[in-house]
């Protein structure tokens, strides 16, 4: 077992010593008997907040289920706010949704019995453990076991039906049957439950290591047709000749391949979710079916969906932009300059990585797989070739017209070979891209003979080529790409 930390420890030593008994109690226990690294640390004591606040000047107390927050001196983050919840017993859940009236508990025994499941529900003080629900023989055997009637405690507090799926898709941990039935029968009370706290429940299992296990799970345990009954619509739905897999086992493995790479929430959701939309628009079946514009439906149908579980904005776009955008055409011979210019200016340059994961994750979640390994490092190459600055006379600190009011001379085409000997001594020293310099040349050059000029001009013009193919067979190189 992992040491209990040292700011902890103190906090209980504090407590002790004022004559309060003192627990490390709930996952972080759970955390620490798993050899895992524990996410927050709390302490239980029976003495009351008003008390907390004297004893630990550096605290605060929000009114809320007795709970005081102790801030320390630790460089951790997770050990810089450790919580003391006074022992309590919640009572009377009338909403499902919070306790209406939380009640203070005379013993640690009364305080462990209002926890979640079995492993959560165990206190240590030092080396003694005090597990009054085998919560250690759970933790062996990898269960999620209800403390107490497992119905009873959901109709408490709904949120742990998703609190259960979301334990045992972290840990790999089964629910066991009484429990799991429980919540196949309660499921629907999960519309009670703010959305914002099922997103967070949901957004933890899309970034567990076996997320795709999590999803199949919240299917299995009725909860998913209350958060994303639109993922569902795809269970059993039968795909064309490119694919090995239904709607619902594609979308999942999609996701699961995101997860293996440790691609960020927004690409896992974006994988989840990208083809959500094909069973709606299915025409046709068996090996010549077709999904005719499920990117353009998809993209709405996840937007609807992460708005309605009050996802942030900035992540609802992104993702939506993703789905909308993931059948982009790459192959090596016939995508134009301009056709991956417009894809850039629609999801954003910064996101063309992000969406290139998505293409990857739904090419290994078909389960067809086609290596074109260089059909994606060609299309890499393109975004940036496209995305670098173009070497023009619009980089420089003079324009035309400026040409033409120091010289007081008409548009013609001295003006354009003035910019190009221009452009050439910028290319070779970008120091010399200064508006007062460039004038003073701007004299010099037009003072010179015509021909001498239409000279200069032309070789600026082949050193400009030679810079720009340079600069493409260092990107090429790159990428690789012949
Ligand atoms: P995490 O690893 O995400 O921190 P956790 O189990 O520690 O998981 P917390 O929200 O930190 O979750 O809660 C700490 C403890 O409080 C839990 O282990 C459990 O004992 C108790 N608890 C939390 N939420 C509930 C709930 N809805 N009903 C009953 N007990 C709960
Ligand atoms: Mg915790």
């Amino acid at each position: 077992m992992k040491a209990i930390p040292k700011e902890v420890q103190e906090i209980g030593e504090t407590l002790e010593k004022q004559g309060f008994e003192a627990y490390v109690v709930g996952g972080c226990v759970r955390d620490l008997l798993l050899g895992r690294e524990p996410e927050d640390w709390d302490v239980t004591t029976q003495a009351r907040p008003e008390e907390l606040q004297k004893i630990f000047p550096e605290s605060f107390y929000e009114n809320k289920f007795f709970t005081v927050t102790v801030l320390t001196q630790s460089q951790n983050p997770k050990l810089k706010e450790i919580e003391i919840t006074t022992y309590r017993s919640d009572h009377k859940y009338t909403d499902r949704r919070r306790p209406e009236e939380v009640k203070y508990a005379q013993t640690l025994q009364e305080d462990l019995s209002r926890r979640d499941f079995t492993v959560n529900a165990i206190a240590l003080r030092g080396k003694e453990i005090i597990d009054p629900f085998g919560g250690q023989e759970d933790l062996k055997a990898k269960i999620i076991r209800a403390v107490g009637e497992p119905e009873a405690r959901f109709q408490e507090d709904a949120l742990r039906m998703m609190r259960a799926a979301r334990l045992a898709t972290q840990l790999g941990f089964f629910i066991e049957p009484k429990t799991k039935e429980a919540i196949q029968k309660n499921a629907a009370l999960l519309q009670e439950i703010s959305k914002e706290r099922i997103r967070d429940e949901f957004c933890k299992i899309v970034m567990a290591k076996q997320a795709m296990a999590g999803i199949e799970l919240l299917r299995e345990l009725k909860l998913l047709s209350f958060i994303a009954p639109e993922l569902e619509e795809g269970y059993e739905v039968s795909q064309n000749k490119h694919h090995k897999y239904t709607v619902w086992e594609h979308n999942l493995r999609s996701l699961q391949y995101a997860t293996e790479q440790n691609w960020s929430l927004e690409v896992r959701l974006a994988a989840l979710l990208h083809d959500v939309a094909k069973p709606r628009v299915k025409q046709g079946d068996g090996p010549d079916s077709t999904f005719y514009n499920h990117e353009a439906l998809g993209s709405r149908m996840a937007r609807d969906l992460m708005a309605r579980l009050k996802f942030p904005r900035k992540q609802i776009e992104l993702i939506s932009d993703l789905i909308r955008y993931h059948m982009f055409y790459y192959n090596v011979d016939e995508v134009t300059e301009s056709s991956v210019r417009r894809l850039i200016r629609k999801v954003g340059a910064e996101h063309m990585q992000d969406l290139l994961y998505l293409r990857m994750a739904d090419r290994i979640g078909s389960g067809v797989p086609k290596a074109q390994p260089y059909r994606l490092r060609h299309w890499q190459y393109m975004i940036e070739k496209v995305s670098q600055d173009p070497i023009s006379p619009g980089m420089l600190a003079v324009n035309g017209n400026d040409i033409m009011k120091l010289g007081n001379i008409e548009p013609g085409p001295k003006i354009g070979q003035v910019l190009d000997v221009l452009l050439g001594e910028v290319l070779e020293d970008p120091k010399k891209n200064e508006k007062d310099y460039l004038e003073q040349r701007v004299k010099e050059f037009l003072s010179l003979p015509e021909k001498e000029l239409q000279e200069l001009a032309k070789k600026a013009r082949q050193e400009r080529d030679q810079v720009e193919t340079q600069r493409d067979e260092t990107t090429k190189q790159k990428y690789w790409v012949k």
